[in-house]
């Protein structure tokens, strides 16, 4: 309440300030939407995000007040709704006038909407709701609480952002609170594709989506065929066996279910079992789960032997990821007599401990592993890589993220835990389920020495371990730049990037190392998070991988608080600055701007 009274006092003195930062539309409307759905799932409300893949979502602008006002919308929502389901949409708005034009500008003018089936507001209360202080109905206030200024508040912040909010509404029937905004686009947006590389093999293959809601339905119909998957609908667990026993008998099964657990009549566990006991492969389910009860389902998961599932409100890079662990599984134990496979040069004999759920990537995993000369032993979940690790001695552990009993991450830490004190490090590399960017950075943070993103080719993993046990160490063989990278940062403009990096260091990193130091000296751990993460900032956006990596591990240490260890990753830093910065300073032939 006093955040609210503070934002709105703050907003009528003209004193609010936007921010202009890149961030990522699809990520923020999720981790909103993941934010309320605890609330929506105990009164078993049913949330979807709806953003079609022809949405532009590398946007510029300010994602913290954006997120304030969907999570002001989504919340009323679920406070005013006793049942049914809550969507929150996001489309393109179509501009008649200038189409052309705004699109040369690089700008996207977006329709935001959150829908609800709840109670609904009066016509004419439906012009007042957005008044300060203003309830639609004075004895809501004694059964819903509230101040009255959450509307007002997202109000002043959409038109503060050059939009423009309304309202539709039936009483009984349910709201919708529209807005429209205008955003920038971020000049390169490339990386959307970087993920859609992995469904190049999904076309054509036949998936069926079991599910009772209908909008959850369409949402995951609309993604999955915009992924090439030829999509099957079934509305309920019964409908969904049907589906299933048909498939089979017309010998094109399904390579992929989704399956909603919480179904009315028939749920997603009751049918799981159904094709277990009627033993139809169930190799392709995929469980779809409510967060509210999480540990028990995943639990029942595992007995039914599904080793993948999703968690609602589902995010679209977890979807992909699910469904690539799903297939690629499946593709890897085709494909794999074809491999070839590249003798090791570097480190043949070498004892890797491959930590993975999956029986078929295990073996597929272990078999390549072996031809290449390496010995491997197998642990199935993060609790068993840690025991292997306390009995047996290795050189080398392949960590997978997604398993379950104890994830990736958290065995990493576990292992770096124990090490912590001791001269012991041994080298863990993680198996990302694609290349993404907080995967890759949540890995490093929890210890890991580097990651490879999935698919894992022999190929790919063959060099990454030889980089990675190379007597001259894992940064030296790689470009201390992308220059790719580098150059969007100054949307392909050379001279500027130029510039640009030498600002920084001139006058940004000696400022930073200054404060590095002397949070070193002062035993000030914040301090320390601080001045790394400005430098992590810049030299990511520049390109600068191993800068990066190095300043977000000096970060790490500074949030963790345990300053061990921060000397020796501080110098480990200035030596990547300055790869950094001998890279930029090559003569232009060398450096191939
Ligand atoms: P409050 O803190 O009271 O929720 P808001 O400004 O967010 O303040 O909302 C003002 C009033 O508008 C609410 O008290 C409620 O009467 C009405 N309202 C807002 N959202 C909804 C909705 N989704 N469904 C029904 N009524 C709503």
């Amino acid at each position: 309440i006093i955040n609210d009274i503070l934002d709105f006092s703050r907003i009528e003195a003209g004193r609010l300030e936007l921010q202009e930062i890149d961030f990522d539309l699809r990520t923020l409307v999720e981790q909103a939407a993941e934010m309320l759905a605890p609330r929506a799932q105990e009164k078993g409300l049913e949330l979807v995000c709806h953003i079609p893949p022809q949405v532009p979502t590398a946007l510029v602008g300010d994602p913290g007040r954006l997120r304030q006002v969907l999570l002001n919308l989504i919340g009323n929502a679920v406070k005013f709704t006793q049942q049914g389901e809550i969507v929150v949409q996001v489309k393109v708005k179509a501009d008649r006038e200038k189409p052309v034009l705004s699109e040369a500008e690089g700008k996207v003018k977006l329709h935001f909407a959150v829908r609800d089936t709840g109670i609904g507001i009066p016509e004419d209360k439906q012009n007042t709701i957005f008044e300060p202080f203003c309830q639609a109905d004075g004895s809501a206030t004694r059964e819903y609480g509230g101040t009255g200024l959450g509307l007002t508040i997202s109000q002043q912040l959409v038109e503060l952002m050059g939009g423009r909010i309304w309202i539709e509404s039936q009483p009984g029937a349910g709201s919708a609170f529209h807005f429209l905004m205008e955003l920038k686009k971020q000049p390169s947006a490339g990386r959307a594709a970087a993920g859609l590389e992995m469904t190049r093999g999904w076309q054509g293959l036949p998936a069926l989506v079991i599910d009772d809601n209908a909008t959850h339905r369409r949402v995951l119909l609309e993604m999955l065929t915009h992924w090439g998957l030829e999509v099957t609908e079934a509305e309920s667990g019964l409908a969904g066996l049907q589906e299933l026993e048909q498939a089979q008998a017309t010998s094109r099964p399904f390579r992929l279910v989704l399956l909603d657990g919480m179904m009315p009549e028939m749920s997603g566990f009751a049918v799981a079992r159904r094709i277990r006991d009627a033993d139809v492969p169930g190799d392709g389910l995929v469980m779809m789960l409510s967060s509210n009860h999480i540990h028990s389902d995943v639990a029942r998961c595992r007995e039914l032997g599904i080793a993948t599932h999703l968690v609602k409100p589902i995010k679209w890079s977890k979807l992909l990821s699910g469904i690539a662990t799903v297939l690629d599984t499946a593709q890897e134990t085709e494909k794999e007599p074809e491999r070839v496979i590249p003798a090791a040069t570097v480190g043949a004999g070498l004892r890797i401990l491959l930590v993975e759920d999956n029986v078929a990537a295990q073996l597929v995993g272990k078999k390549t592993l072996e031809k290449t000369g390496y010995v491997v032993q197998v642990a199935g979940n993060g609790r068993e890589a840690l025991q292997m690790l306390e009995a047996g001695e290795f050189d080398l552990v392949l960590m997978d993220l997604e398993m379950p009993q104890m994830d990736g991450l958290e065995a990493t830490r576990a292992i770096r835990e124990r090490e912590a004190g001791s001269s012991q490090h041994i080298p863990i590399l993680a198996v990302t389920a694609y290349a993404a960017k907080e995967d890759q950075e949540r890995c490093l943070e929890a210890g890991a020495d580097g990651y490879l993103p999935k698919p894992v080719s022999p190929e790919k993993l063959g060099a990454a371990i030889e980089r990675f046990l190379s007597p001259d160490g894992a940064g030296d063989a790689a470009p201390p730049v992308d220059l790719a990278v580098a150059l969007e940062a100054t949307n392909g403009d050379k001279e500027l990037l130029l510039e640009a990096v030498k600002l920084f260091l001139e006058r940004d990193y000696p400022r930073h190392l200054e404060g590095l130091r002397e949070g070193l000296a002062q035993r000030d751990a914040r301090a320390i998070k601080r001045a790394a993460h400005g430098i992590k900032g810049v030299v990511d956006s520049f390109g600068g991988r191993a800068a990066r990596d190095a300043a977000l591990c000096l970060e790490t240490i500074g949030r963790k608080g345990d300053l061990d260890g921060a000397q020796s990753a501080l110098a480990a830093l200035e030596a990547e600055i300055e790869r950094f910065a001998a890279f930029f300073a090559q003569p232009e032939p060398s450096r191939k701007l």
